[in-house]
């Protein structure tokens, strides 16, 4: 389950709302900050719980080339 960081367009705080994936605007526009009530929060980033780093393009290109 993704965890996503909204932030109030009032009075500024920054909450996490646990969400499936596929949220709709719809749903979002329906969150309340829990410290004013405001609806509409604005949406500053998405963590996913449970981050795997993935194992892709580690490979330097340091392999020198021999100069014959
Ligand atoms: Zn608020």
């Amino acid at each position: 389950m993704p965890l996503y960081e909204y932030q109030c367009r009032q009075c500024g705080d920054q909450f996490e709302i646990l969400q499936r994936m596929s949220v709709t605007a719809e749903e979002i526009a329906g969150l309340e900050c829990p410290q004013c009530g405001t609806s509409n929060p604005k949406k500053t980033l998405s963590v996913f719980s449970g981050q795997t780093s993935s194992p892709s393009l580690n490979m330097a290109a340091d392999c020198g080339i021999p100069s014959g």
